[in-house]
């Protein structure tokens, strides 16, 4: 029977993130697994897209300041939920490969997703999850969130 021992849980603080944090702490009860939980932080992907884009000094970004919210953030999050001495990563980057580069990097066996996170839920799946299960290197389970 198939155990998971090692989970990577993606937390976006949308309002899915409650959700998917409560799933990951009920499957890492019943298999006795570690978590680990990863936020990333997707600033800098407009301007990466945007070749001739220069931006003005009122919107150039402090990459150090934003990872240390995101780690504040990540924090409180988990403090709220008793997890916080939980190993946590966040990470500047695209949030499908970045999950899926951390994913391999801990040898996780289990990604826990949103479904669907701050992009809506327009589609079926939202993209982040769509393109985390078509690249992850282990099980992913996708969280639904209601709608
Ligand atoms: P979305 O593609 O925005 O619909 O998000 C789907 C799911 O991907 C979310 O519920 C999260 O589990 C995960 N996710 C999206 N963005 C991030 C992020 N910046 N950091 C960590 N996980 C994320």
């Amino acid at each position: 029977m198939v155990s998971y021992k090692r989970l990577l849980v993606a937390v976006d603080f949308s309002p899915a993130a409650e959700t998917v944090a409560r799933r990951a702490v009920d499957v890492a009860q019943a298999y006795q697994a570690e978590l680990h939980w990863v936020h990333v932080v997707d600033y800098l992907m407009p301007l990466g897209l945007a070749d001739d884009f220069t931006p003005t000094p009122a919107l150039m970004v402090d990459e150090k300041e934003l990872l240390e919210q995101g780690r504040q953030s990540l924090q409180r999050f988990l403090a709220k939920r008793d997890r916080a001495a939980d190993p946590q990563s966040v990470l500047p980057g695209v949030p499908r490969q970045e999950i899926v580069h951390l994913a391999r990097e801990l040898c996780s066996d289990l990604i826990v997703i949103g479904s669907h996170g701050r992009h809506g839920l327009a589609r079926l799946l939202g993209s982040t999850a769509r393109t985390v299960l078509n690249d992850a290197p282990c099980d992913v389970l996708a969280v639904r969130v209601a709608d």
